[in-house]
């Protein structure tokens, strides 16, 4: 139900009545800080506009809900593109827009980083929702409203803000360990983990390498001892990344260096995990010219620039 999903009561009870309104299309943007919680919010509206056992709510137990949850749902599409989704994808999405429904309900697309749409996509899309087809539901998820003046004109906007640490319940501190990040706090929170004890940044890698591997095991099998493996080996490698700021002024220039290709060798083969860790080593960095420096090379990973060198730079600026 909308009343479980911790803050935000003006956002939720906004949805609730876009539903007692009986919406037959629409277009949102939902936008905020919060990724994860972005996310949140647009399946919970689906699972309401799709519910068989609550009218203007959801129940998460009913097949439609419980496959929402699973991401199975017939009528969700979700659309991704860390480099911002393109204008083929757009136009995919017009073709299954102009078809009929699966489940004969309503069918909701979410598009997640718009903020980082190319002028091409965005006017695609703003093609797409001009007109939307009975039963299609648009929810363009964005870190912010940076996006075209014509496509917020076609939308209604929804603000999702960031939670506090009041909203969670845990201390300033511990909202700082996490970023704020609300998944890693929820599941924190859930599996009464301990961000007190220290750890060695000298053994950086195992977590980092157990946190990779246990997230591709998480894919294949939801299992709760994996997701509690995930965020206990998160926190390891978190509370490494703090011991190494710590200690930072006692370590040389060469064994930076070398730390540095460690952790990019640890995390070679997935980038969402080394920005991660580069985002959290970034936001102990209070000197705005060397965080810009860093930010300059972070945009370019995209590109060919290796993350050897990313960590390299990153560790010796510190
Ligand atoms: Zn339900």
């Amino acid at each position: 139900m909308f009343k479980d999903i911790v803050s935000n009561e003006e956002a939720k009870s906004f949805l609730i009545n876009e539903l007692k309104n009986g919406k037959k299309e629409g277009t949102y943007i939902f936008y905020g800080e919060d990724k994860e919680l972005l996310m949140k919010f647009a399946l919970s509206f689906m699972k309401a506009l799709n519910c068989k056992n609550e009218e203007f709510d959801f129940c998460d137990r009913c097949e439609s809900c419980l496959r929402v949850n699973t991401l199975t749902h017939g009528d969700l599409e979700i659309i991704e593109d860390e480099n911002g989704v393109k204008v083929e994808s757009i136009r995919e999405i017009g073709r299954i827009a102009s078809s009929a429904t699966y489940e004969g309900g309503n069918r909701v697309f979410i598009i997640k980083d718009c903020e980082k749409l190319k002028k091409e996509s965005a006017n695609a899309l703003l093609k797409m929702i001009e007109e939307p087809e009975e039963g299609n539901f648009f929810i363009l998820l964005s870190k912010n409203l940076n996006l075209l003046p014509t496509i917020k004109s076609r939308a209604t906007i929804v603000k999702i803000k960031n939670r506090s640490p009041e909203d969670f319940g845990i201390t300033l501190r511990e909202y700082k360990f996490f970023l704020g990040k609300g998944k890693d706090i929820e599941e924190y929170k859930k599996y009464n983990l301990d961000i007190e004890e220290a750890y060695s940044y000298e053994k950086l890698e195992e977590p980092i390498q157990n946190y990779i591997k246990l997230k591709k095991e998480l894919l294949e099998n939801k299992d709760s001892e994996i997701e509690k493996g995930l965020i206990e080996n998160k926190i390891k490698f978190y509370k490494g990344l703090i011991n190494l700021y710590k200690n930072i002024e006692y370590i040389d220039i060469a064994e930076r260096i070398s730390l540095g290709e460690k952790i990019s060798f640890s995390c070679e083969n997935d980038k969402i995990t080394a920005m991660e860790i580069c985002d959290y080593l970034c936001h102990f960095i209070k000197d705005f010219n060397k965080l810009e420096k860093i930010m300059k090379i972070k945009n370019k990973m995209g590109s060919n620039i290796s993350l050897k060198l990313m960590f390299r730079v990153l560790i010796s600026e510190l």
